[in-house]
């Protein structure tokens, strides 16, 4: 599996390409403002996106889909219940001071137990609510094996949390769906979060002050 991460001001949001290096197959998580770069380097490494995956429908990790869906043409995938963000992103970015394009319609909802694949790649769906009520984690690996790489969203940070004062946020269910979710996950599980360096499920159990 190939990992690549971008992330670019205001925000500092990462988005993801991730591919199958068998088949060379991937999708691409969370696009904002940093788009170019991951549409460029997914070019580079002959890399075929087959879907876009949103983890939640903050404005930071979805600016970039309009760009990504001109470009791909592929579905576009979010939780139901993060819809009503998603379709208030031009509101959203006016809170920010920020002119936003309002995006392209979502094509496909997330059910959650029902898996994604990409070439070689799964990726389980977990509906982890709290930061706000459609955030999703994506347990990405490959086929056949089950170790996973966790892409977060805002749900988990290295030593901390996603804020759950927005619309629809909520401090016990996010921590709920930290401990019951993610931390089923074994103590080396890879963690890559909606900012921020990447992290395990080990040093958050053992040193994030939210959850120790
Ligand atoms: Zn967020
Ligand atoms: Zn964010």
């Amino acid at each position: 599996m190939l990992i690549r991460t971008v992330a670019v001001p205001p925000f500092f949001k990462n988005g993801y390409v991730v591919s199958c290096e068998a088949t060379r197959e991937g999708v691409l998580i969370d696009p904002g403002d940093e788009v170019g770069e991951l549409l460029e380097t997914a070019r580079r490494d002959g890399t075929t996106i087959t879907a876009i995956l949103l983890t939640h429908a903050h404005l930071d990790h979805v600016t970039g889909v309009a760009a990504a869906k001109r470009a791909l043409g592929v579905d576009v995938w979010l939780h139901r219940d993060d819809e009503f963000l998603y379709n208030g992103v031009v509101e959203q970015g006016m809170m920010f001071g920020l002119r936003v394009e309002r995006q392209p319609k979502i094509d496909r909802y997330f059910e959650p137990g029902v898996p994604f694949t990409f070439g070689g790649c799964i990726a389980d769906i977990l509906h982890t609510p709290g930061h706000c009520p459609g955030g999703v984690c994506l347990a990405i690996g490959e086929t056949g094996s089950a170790a996973r790489d966790l892409f977060v969203g805002d749900t988990l940070f290295a030593g901390s949390i996603g804020r759950t004062d927005l619309p629809g946020g909520d401090t016990e269910t996010l921590l709920r769906s930290i401990r019951e979710v993610l931390f089923s996950f074994p103590d080396d599980s890879a963690v890559y979060s909606g900012h921020g360096p990447a992290t395990t499920i080990g040093e958050e159990k053992r040193t994030n002050p939210f959850l120790t």
